[in-house]
């Protein structure tokens, strides 16, 4: 086990038998194991809504940019882009996923796994590439940055929107945790699923890990983590009754009140220094 942060070259200390933290910056990672593929569906109303909110931000940079979206799922924020009238290329790592996604989008889905030359793959720049809910799953992170770097185009903006660890989820998974109960915190990273979370940035740590690449933060904002309509992803976390019903309580509250919380899911908008 490497001893020093990937971030900051800080100390680590250990969390769990998976998990670790710096003790300097306060990035977390994992020692899952990477996969391709999503796990988690079910969720299109509100990540088409999230979608539209960050669409609506990069927009104020280029009106008519070129996008690329790095890994896209089931192809929700595509069809974001294509009723906006947007020019955009999606990609996946498996070839599986690729196909599925060719069979709605045809040409427009690049077949990629970073850190490679994307060059080799599609020879043009874009002005604006995006991380769905994709960062916090990928390895070699200083790679990845410096080869989406060479397709970025002058004053092209990069976006990455992940789940926070100062998020109030995050928080609150590690106080269940420390009083023994830890199916919270283990869902939130993902584990047993076939591609965990690896990291877990704040918007401190990864504005100064991409300013480390000579990327500044232009933008920011967060997104909605909770939607009545997807209750149900949760409901498999527990086999006791009341834990079941006290989850329903707390999420039915949680809908409510995550707008005056700390924010679970941010996005961050990064231009080239
Ligand atoms: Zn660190």
């Amino acid at each position: 086990m490497n001893t020093d942060c990937y971030i900051c070259s800080g100390k680590i200390k250990k969390i769990n038998d998976f998990s670790f933290k710096c003790k300097d910056c306060d990035y977390y990672f994992s020692n899952l194991k990477p996969g391709v593929g999503q796990d988690v569906s079910g969720l299109k109303f509100l990540r088409k809504k999230n979608f539209r909110k960050i669409i609506d931000v990069f927009l104020k940079f280029n009106k008519k940019p070129k996008i690329l979206e790095i890994g896209s799922g089931d192809g929700y924020f595509l069809e974001e882009c294509i009723n906006y009238k947007l020019s955009i290329i999606g990609s996946e790592a498996s070839q599986k996923s690729v196909k599925k996604l060719r069979s709605k989008f045809n040409n427009q889905i690049i077949k990629l796994r970073l850190p490679e030359n994307i060059k080799k793959k599609y020879n043009n720049l874009f002005d604006v590439i995006i991380f769905n809910d994709v960062f916090e799953h990928l390895t070699k992170l200083n790679e990845v940055i410096k080869c989406i770097s060479r397709v970025l185009a002058k004053d092209g903006v990069v976006v990455i929107n992940l789940p926070s660890s100062d998020g109030i989820n995050f928080k609150l998974s590690k106080l269940l945790m420390s009083i023994g109960i830890s199916e919270i915190y283990n869902r939130l990273w993902q584990k047993d699923f076939s591609s965990p979370h690896l990291s877990y940035f704040n918007k401190n740590n990864l504005t100064n890990f991409l300013l480390k690449h000579n990327f500044k933060m232009v933008s920011d904002g967060y997104l909605d983590t909770v939607d009545f309509n997807n209750k149900e992803r949760f409901d498999s976390l527990f086999k006791n009754y009341l834990f079941k019903f006290l989850l329903k309580i707390f999420l039915i509250i949680f809908f409510y009140i995550q707008r005056i919380l700390p924010k679970d899911n941010i996005f961050l908008i990064f231009k080239k220094n």
